[in-house]
């Protein structure tokens, strides 16, 4: 048996997990979606993203056909189908389908597609080397045209920025948000160190509330850093002691090199190399 792929209230095989044209996650990108990560058979901050898909999709106004704890029977599944302990699991809700129109009203059967697989990582190396990323010039969205607090299909905003870092032979990149100062990368929060400190942008600054940034700052805390949400502007990042990015991808991962500039030794500094080793142990030794 191949992959097996939660749909529509079962497990269908790879090959035959379709959803129709007509549907308008694909025809406007209308839907929401999760990216969450398995360690060792358990599924990390698995609450944490089940609230906020369930929040992306009060957002959107589109109402899930499945509870939170059905969700999560469905995901556990999914996992125990593919007999993966170690994977990436990918939630997707589409609105359903419908009529050639906008109109949301119009649609019916709401999609929800529960990919489980094996994770695709930077390789090795680049955690010690550390990432060179640019800063773009694609602006974050306005948090008043899509808030980017809304995990939502539509992920053009994010591509755009990721063309214009592929272009540059990089791999990420930093969008600023309409006011100039930093939002986020395409798909990873920062973070920068300064005089010892973690500073992050706040959710005000139109960015998603990452789950990975939120264990961050928390593991941070416990470790005695005063960890602050500011404005940071292009020259914070410039002259930071240390960066990284975190994600649910990702994870903690350095950067080491922005728009050409070396930040800090220019290679991971101890705070970061600390976060990666402290956030290793957390996946290691979770309990959801
Ligand atoms: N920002 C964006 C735009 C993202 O797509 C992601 C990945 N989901 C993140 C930040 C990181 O969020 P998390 O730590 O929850 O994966």
């Amino acid at each position: 048996m191949g992959l097996q792929v939660y749909l529509d209230g079962r497990l269908v095989e790879k090959e035959d997990a379709k959803v129709s044209v007509f549907d308008h996650g694909l025809l406007y990108g209308d839907g929401v979606f999760e990216g969450i990560r398995s360690y060792n058979g358990k599924v990390f901050e698995l609450e944490a993203h089940i609230r906020r898909l369930y929040d992306s999709a009060k957002g959107i106004r589109l109402t899930i056909p499945l509870a939170p704890p059905a969700m999560i029977e469905a995901i556990h599944a999914t996992l125990k189908a593919n007999n993966l302990r170690d994977a990436y699991i990918r939630l997707v809700v589409t609105r359903g389908a419908g009529y050639l129109g906008l109109s949301p009203t119009k649609t019916s059967n709401p999609q929800v597609i529960i990919i489980t697989d094996q994770i695709e990582m930077y390789p090795p190396e680049v955690y010690d080397r550390g990432l060179e990323i640019i800063t773009c010039t694609t602006i974050r969205n306005h948090p008043n045209a899509l808030s980017a607090r809304i995990k939502s299909l539509n992920y053009l905003n994010n591509i755009l920025a990721k063309i214009e870092a592929m272009d540059a032979g990089v791999l990420e990149a930093i969008m600023l948000n309409h006011e100039g100062f930093v939002a986020e990368c395409t798909g990873d929060n920062v973070f920068i160190v300064r005089d010892g400190r973690l500073e992050t942008p706040p959710t005000a600054a139109g960015i998603l509330e990452g789950v990975t940034r939120a264990v961050v700052m928390e593991l941070g805390r416990a470790r005695g850093i005063e960890v602050i949400e500011k404005n940071l502007t292009r020259y914070d990042l410039y002259i930071a002691d240390e960066c990284f990015l975190t994600g649910t991808a990702a994870e903690v991962i350095p950067v080491t090199k922005i728009d050409g500039r070396t930040i800090g030794q220019g290679s991971a500094g101890p705070i970061t190399r600390d976060l990666i080793a402290a956030f290793h142990d957390r996946t290691r030794n979770h309990n959801g």
